[in-house]
Parts: structure tokens; sequence; C-alpha cells
């Protein structure tokens, strides 16, 4: 049997070292369960405590018992430095400060369109209008003849149109299209709003070539022109304020009759005229009686329903709105002008 006294200083002695050098939680747990563990050297050490002579034995466990003490505290005080070091690492790697204020131009926001869209979408939604959707890409039959724009008419040379392929599609020069489409597959009583983008061979300060139309469709029994008076006076007010009036004038589109022009009084000088309106009203969209062929073409009886429509242009609106001078600066990417919104 080896010098039992001996075996335990030299464990003692490399224990510490090991203890020493120990790099993480992991290895040092390792190192704990190799010497303390019950397959642990110490105790093993100390097993052989039993082969000793009683005079020896008590004396020899007191110090294999106070060496177990000393290497379970040096063992505690390296796992303490060793999490203490951490911590230091984790303010040195993940420190924040709190004094430092972001500069809030990172932000995003909605666009004067999106946001314009959005007002009138819920202007008309709280009158019991819904949204009806079509294709920007559409046959002539529902861009221009089912409107009563027959081959030839002049009204097809304003509407200078973006032919797809070989000529029997174009990209949709109004929304009116929409308007016979939800008239295919519907019977009064209708409300419709359809909103979208549209297309036309046109560019200069208040012309572009995709812009967007809101269309309106109100078709049932014993609709009349003072309901479409009502409906776009309550439009206008929702939209400029409560104290705006609206104008109609006379004006002629082949798919209504009687059509007319809806301006709204000017919100600077309320009609009198001044140097911002000119003669005191803004026109703001096209509107009027269905004509009778145009219910027809969509399959509904003009014995029976009436109904009135009307088309405007959020991107114009939205220059009324905001007071913007030139309506190309809302497809342009300057967000000096865009961080106005
Ligand atoms: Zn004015």
């Amino acid at each position: 049997m080896a010098n039992l006294p001996e075996d335990l200083e030299r464990l003692r002695l490399a224990a510490h070292s090991q203890i020493a050098a120990a790099q993480d939680p992991t290895a040092l747990e390792q190192l704990r369960v190799a010497l303390l563990g019950k397959k642990g050297t110490l105790t093993a050490t100390l097993r052989g405590l039993g082969s000793l002579p009683p005079t020896e034995r008590a004396q020899a466990g007191e110090r294999a018992n106070a060496v177990k003490k000393e290497l379970e505290e040096a063992i505690a005080a390296r796992a303490a430095a060793l999490e203490e070091a951490r911590r230091a690492g984790l303010a040195e790697q993940e420190w924040l400060d709190i004094t430092f204020i972001p500069q809030d131009e990172g932000y995003g926001h909605l666009h004067p369109i999106t946001l314009i869209m959005r007002e009138i979408r819920a202007v008309f939604s709280h009158i019991g209008y819904t949204v009806a959707v079509g294709p920007e890409v559409e046959d002539e039959w529902h861009n221009f003849e089912a409107l009563n724009i027959p081959a030839g008419h002049p009204a097809r040379d304003d509407m200078d149109s973006f032919y797809v392929g070989s000529g029997a599609l174009l990209l949709r020069t109004h929304t009116s299209p929409v308007q016979i489409r939800y008239m295919e597959q519907h019977q009064p009583p209708i409300r419709i709003i359809a909103p979208g983008r549209v297309y036309r061979r046109d560019y200069d300060a208040t012309h572009l070539p995709q812009f967007h139309q809101v269309e309106g469709l109100c078709v049932d029994s014993d609709i009349r022109l003072s309901d479409l008076k009502g409906t776009l006076e309550y439009f206008a007010r929702s939209i400029f304020g409560a104290e705006r009036r609206i104008r109609l004038t006379g004006d002629h589109f082949p798919f209504t009759e009687p059509s007319v022009g809806v301006a709204v009084s000017c919100g600077i000088c309320g009609g009198a005229g001044c140097s911002s309106c000119k003669r005191g009203w803004l026109e703001i969209l096209g509107a009027g009686m269905v004509h009778p062929q145009v219910l027809r073409n969509g399959g509904i009886d003009p014995a029976r329903y009436s109904g009135f429509a009307f088309g405007m242009g959020p991107d114009r609106i939205a220059m009324l709105k905001y007071n913007l001078p030139d309506i190309r600066s809302i497809v342009e990417p300057d967000v000096r002008f865009l961080r106005q919104f």
C-alpha cells in the first residue's frame, strides 16, 4: 500500500493546478467529477483509509476530509471567477448606450396617393359602397364599346391607348370598364367604387402615363340626378372640409346622359375667385346618369332601373388637397417631397 498522506498531498497539488487551468464551467465540472465524484481520484484515495491501522486512520481521515473541503472551495471559487469573467466579457460585447437618440428620418410612412385612396374608400364605405376591381389589361368591348365608345369615336383619340400584343387587348384607359364587368355579374341594387391604375400615352405637368382613377356606380330603382349631387357633395365635404360646396355644370361623356362636370369651391376664396383658383371653382370629377344603353350592355333593364356613375382622379384630388403644383412629383423618388406627408 502506498503512503497515503503523500498520495493525498500529490493529488491536492495536482488538483489545484488543474482547477486553475479550467477555462470554462463545463471543463470545471468535468474536473470536479474526476476528483470528487463517486469514481473520482480523491474518493478512491479515501477508500484506501480502511486499510490503515486504526491509530493512523483517524488522523489520515481528518486530513483527507480537509483536502476534500479545500478542493470543493477551490472549485467553487474558480466557478465564481469564470462567471465574473463571462459577465465582464458580456459588458464589453453587448453594451448599450442609453443616451443614444435615434434619428426619426428612418421611419417609413404612406405615400400621398395611398393616403388619399384610403380616405376615398373610407368616405364611400360609410354610405354603403363596396370596392370592386377589374383587370388592368382590358379588351376593347369593356374599355370602349360597352361604354358607348365605338371604333372611330373621338373619345378614343382623347384616351391615347397602350395596346398589348397584336392589338385586341389594351391597358385600360379608365376604370369605367369595371362598371360593365360588375353589372354583368350583379343585379341592382349596386353601390360600388372601383379604384385602380389606368394608362394613357401622356406625360406633362398635369398628366402621367400611369395614373389612378376611382370609378363609382350606383344603380337601383328610382335613382336620380339629385342622388348623384347629394352623394358627391357628401364626398367633397368629407375630403376637403364641411364648408365646401360643389357645382355641377353640363359636360359630355359617351357613357352618361345627362353628364356633368363637378367642381368644388376653392378653399381659399370660397368660390369668389382668387389668385390660387382663378375662377373660384376647382374641377374634381366627371359624372352623370348611366346611359340606358350602357345599363343594357351590362345586362340591366333600363326600364326598371336607373343609376349614376362618376369617375375621379385621386392624383388630382391629392394635388388639390395637399396643394401640389406638379403631378410628376407624385411619382418621382424625391424624399424631400415625400417627407411632407
Ligand atoms: Zn380661390
